[in-house]
């Protein structure tokens, strides 16, 4: 194989670049397949009322069930999905699922909020409010059940992104805030946006019972949350240290490993019927 060096001295053809490169190309193809062929299953993980260990909701995560490979986490097709466009079909799927499959609960007597991740990508499609209509039409479940968690992250268009959500909103579909503290979070912009809830990043969690730091910002996002009447969730509890000082910080609100993992949908039927 030719080597040539860069003027930094850096080697530009790099044969591990190269199987990388080749890998992801298989990766996408299979993807692609695998979005033709319907080939994920979607994971439900409860949200609890921590105080009262009551449920109150179920976060949708979406799971790539390969036939060779096996299960694929959503950490490593989610952006690819992202730089191809493919999380517009896939995206819509999941949402249809979710939808469908929480009226399905409804209809045996659960009142659950489902809470599906939305991609920045989906924010900027065109006609997205039209498709979560129809969704809802199709699928028959009302709005107030369903919530959209999107990230800081799609603040990049601060106006066309807080118009689309303001559109959601007025559905009566509720919008929550993932992963908040790791973005552009400013607490100067947080007042604009149209959101229902925060959820505090995982990394403020988990060493909330012993750092005073992590503490002090979950009291801040606490206080900032509730003058703006704004609902709480925090994400990432294993332990019950943690959920005690949520609580002596004002988080009522929880999800994580603790309570339970994301449960495929026959696992979620049992955990529901042990509530
Ligand atoms: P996220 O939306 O912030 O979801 C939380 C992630 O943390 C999930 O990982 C969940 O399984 C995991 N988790 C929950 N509780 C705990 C805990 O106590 N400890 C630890 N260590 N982890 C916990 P997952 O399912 O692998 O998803 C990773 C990310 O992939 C999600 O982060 C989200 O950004 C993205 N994602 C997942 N499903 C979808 C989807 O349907 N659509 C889109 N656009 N993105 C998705
Ligand atoms: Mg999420
Ligand atoms: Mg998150
Ligand atoms: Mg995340």
């Amino acid at each position: 194989t030719v080597k040539s060096r860069g003027r930094n001295g850096f080697d530009f053809f790099d044969p591990t670049m190269e199987a990388k490169s080749l890998e992801r190309i298989l990766l996408e193809n299979e993807l692609r397949k695998a979005i033709e062929q319907k080939h994920f299953q979607i994971y439900y993980q409860p949200k609890m009322d921590i105080s009262t260990g009551k449920l109150t909701g179920m976060e949708a995560l979406v799971r790539w069930m390969h036939p060779e490979l096996g299960v694929i986490p959503p950490n490593r097709f989610i952006p690819i999905a992202e730089e191809t466009g493919m999380i517009l079909p896939l995206g819509e799927w999941i949402l249809h699922e979710a939808c469908r499959q929480n009226k399905e609960w409804h209809d045996q007597g659960f009142e659950l909020k489902v809470s599906v991740n939305l991609s920045a990508r989906q924010i900027y499609q065109k006609d997205l409010v039209a498709m979560i209509r129809q969704t809802l039409t199709e699928t028959g479940l009302d709005p107030k059940w369903l919530e959209l968690e999107i990230t800081e992250s799609i603040f990049v268009k601060m106006e066309e992104a807080t118009c689309v959500l303001q559109q959601i909103r007025e559905e009566g579909i509720q919008i929550s805030i993932d992963d908040f503290g790791t973005g552009y979070s400013s607490f100067s912009y947080i007042k604009s946006l149209p959101v229902d809830t925060i959820k505090i990043d995982a990394s403020f969690i988990r060493d909330v019972h012993h750092n005073q730091e992590s503490q002090a910002i979950v009291k801040a996002i606490v206080t900032i949350a509730e003058s703006l009447n704004m609902n709480v969730i925090a994400e990432g509890i294993e332990l019950s240290d943690q959920v005690e000082a949520l609580q002596q910080n004002g988080c009522g609100l929880g999800q994580g490993y603790l309570f339970s993992k994301p449960l495929a949908k026959s696992d979620f039927d049992e955990y529901l019927r042990m509530q």
